[in-house]
């Protein structure tokens, strides 16, 4: 992925995408003490922009670190990011991480870095999107919010994330179904999920992973169709009672899920809405897109 043209903006700079190298002794890579956000540019306009960028901050100072730059020229990077890579649609990678000037568990003295790269990416589930996705077991949970800075968007905490996908590949699956620490539904390893239940949406309340700006976009969409949406505890054995299924993220958009181990779902009525009016939004102005509160 390093050896491709392109340009990546590096702390304050564009380089070129084979240029924007760290050093190996970098506290992030050592320590996971790096942060980042996922985002989306559909027509030239970053969905959300703002709200990324404030989560990014956040996630930084949930680590205990300053991002050097204000949000304003951050999402200024972003968009320029976009614009010098020729690109309107496209994924956009903003990541912020300690640097070098100590090496150990102790921080407090490295320099704060950030980088935003920005590439073609049209779905995460590519092709298999709209035949919707096949959910395995993880068996990794979610970790307590006293366990780990789970409303960080914490490098991290991926490590569970890839270890859950990579098990779920090699059973043939698309991704996992994560539950939390108490045994809970929590979320697949990149997106959150929904249910429908007797007509309604319900969605585990986010209490040790990202409230995700994808899923309270689908939420306000729902709302503003008068749907009921739930936010609640929603056990494990609740699922096989669902009539639908979906997925929610930047990179997953709204993805319908086909099963989850041995349950099968059929994408239905309220997935089908709720695709078509995420697909629509997005492309929607930045002005219009803040009309709807989420
Ligand atoms: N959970 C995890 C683990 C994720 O990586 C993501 C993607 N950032 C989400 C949920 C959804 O968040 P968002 O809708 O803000 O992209």
């Amino acid at each position: 992925f390093d050896d491709r043209d392109g340009w990546i903006w590096m702390d304050g700079a564009f380089v070129p995408w084979r240029d924007a190298k760290l050093h190996v002794l970098s506290h992030g890579l050592h320590y996971a003490s790096g942060v980042f956000e996922g985002e989306r540019a559909y027509s030239g306009n970053i969905f959300r922009l703002a709200d990324h960028t404030a989560r990014l901050i956040e996630s930084g100072r949930i680590l205990g670190f300053e991002i050097p730059y204000s949000a304003e020229v951050i999402s200024a990077a972003c968009n320029e990011a976009l614009v010098k890579n020729g690109l309107t649609d496209a994924y956009i990678r903003p990541i912020a991480w300690r640097g070098t000037e100590q090496l150990a568990v102790s921080a407090q003295l490295t320099k704060i870095h950030l980088a935003i790269a920005v590439w073609a990416w049209p779905n995460l589930f590519g092709a298999d999107r709209m035949k919707g996705v096949r959910l395995g077991h993880a068996k990794w949970r979610r970790p307590a919010p006293d366990t780990a800075p789970t409303a960080s968007k914490a490098a991290g905490l991926y490590m569970i994330g890839t270890l859950s996908k990579h098990i779920a590949e090699e059973e043939g699956f698309t991704d996992a179904l994560m539950l939390d620490y108490k045994g809970d539904v929590a979320e697949a390893t990149g997106a959150n999920i929904f249910f429908v239940f007797n007509g309604e949406i319900h969605t585990p309340t986010p209490t040790c992973f990202l409230d995700g700006i994808t899923r309270r976009t689908v939420m306000a969409l729902a709302r503003k169709r008068q749907m009921t949406v739930v936010e609640r505890v929603i056990g494990a054995d609740e699922i096989a009672n669902a009539s639908e299924v979906f997925l929610a993220g930047t990179a997953a958009e709204v993805t319908p899920v086909r099963c989850i181990g041995e349950m099968q779902f059929t994408p239905g009525k309220i997935t089908e809405t709720l695709i078509a009016d995420y697909d629509a939004l997005v492309r929607m102005s930045p002005a219009e897109v803040a009309k709807l509160a989420a």
